[in-house]
């Protein structure tokens, strides 16, 4: 694609990719005030996928010398299968998204995407790649079109309209005066936070990348819309290659595989059953949370009562 850009327009190019790479970074991970520090190898190709595999291969990691985050890790997603992470909060979960994001530079190991080093491709080949929905996703002060086109150069109306369909944005915008022209975003109309997730979804079909990293993508939702929002994100998983991060468990039993991380190390895999019948730290982490689920049934039925 790079190729095409004539010369005049390389300028503008640049500026508009970093821009929108810090935008994009900060968006996503809350890290607005950290320096740049990973810089692409003077003539580093595009990263070209042929089939969307991720590894990471023995992959250690520290935000401070010192402190290692992740240490020794490996791990594969096979092209089109569905990964999840999982482990206590602090376990270096969103670090794993952070480095294959190209935020950061392993200490030592590699990242694999498509089979090549992360870090022998430019970084915005490797952003393209890879579609992203946060925790809370930003919305800007703009309307709904210009949002859910955020991040992908040249999509037109027509793609935007089909990324609200394939979303399930279409009952809300039905309901909008001014449709895709309608104002959100603080200033505008409030979404609700399953709305703005669904615009997230969006904005990711729009730029149609072969990977998709699902960070905590329903974790700020009650369960009701989680239930609805995990319908769409499963449909769009398919066919793409998918990594999970999850906190309840219950919203990544179908992974194809599941990894447990603790303190930075990859301390089980397999899938549920697999995990469920091993007793360690999946299992435990089980069934507390099964407990919890029913205390809130008990909460929920008190209240109804
Ligand atoms: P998880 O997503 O599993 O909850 P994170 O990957 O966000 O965990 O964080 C792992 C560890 O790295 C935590 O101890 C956290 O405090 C630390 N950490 C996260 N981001 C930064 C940063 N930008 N600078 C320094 N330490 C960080
Ligand atoms: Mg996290």
């Amino acid at each position: 694609l790079i190729q095409l850009f004539r010369p005049l327009d390389v300028l503008g190019w640049v500026y508009r990719t970093i821009r929108q790479g810090l935008i994009d970074m900060g968006e996503m991970f809350r890290l607005i005030d950290t320096d740049i520090e990973v810089k692409d190898t003077p003539g580093a190709p595009a990263l070209i996928i042929r089939t969307p595999t991720v590894a990471f291969d023995n992959v250690t990691f520290g935000y401070d010398p010192g402190r290692t985050i992740l240490n020794g890790l490996s791990f594969e997603v096979p092209a089109g299968s569905t990964t999840a992470i999982v482990g206590p909060s602090g376990a270096g979960k969103s670090t794993i998204g952070r480095l294959l994001f190209r935020f950061y530079d392993p200490l030592s190991g590699r990242i694999m995407v498509g089979g090549e080093d992360i870090a022998s491709v430019t970084q915005e080949s490797v952003r393209a790649a890879i579609g992203i929905v946060p925790q809370d996703s930003v919305l800007f002060n703009e309307n709904l079109s210009y949002n859910i086109a955020y991040g992908a150069e040249g999509a037109d109306q027509a793609m935007v309209e089909q990324a609200a369909r394939d979303a399930a944005l279409s009952p809300l915008i039905e309901r909008l005066p001014d449709r895709f022209e309608t104002m959100v975003g603080e200033r505008g109309l409030k979404l609700s936070g399953g709305e703005k997730q669904r615009v997230a979804i969006a904005r990711t079909l729009v730029k149609n990348p072969p990977i998709l990293l699902l960070d905590e993508a329903t974790s700020a939702l009650d369960t009701r819309t989680e239930q609805e929002i995990l319908g769409t994100l499963r449909r769009i998983a398919q066919g793409r290659t998918t990594i999970a991060i999850a906190h309840r468990l219950s919203t990544i039993a179908d992974a194809d595989n599941i990894l447990v991380l603790d303190h930075g190390r990859l301390v089980e895999s397999g899938d549920h059953v697999g995990l469920l019948k091993r007793g360690g730290l999946y299992a435990e982490m089980w069934s507390r949370q099964a407990a919890e689920r029913r205390d809130e049934d008990v909460t929920v039925d008190a209240e109804a009562a």
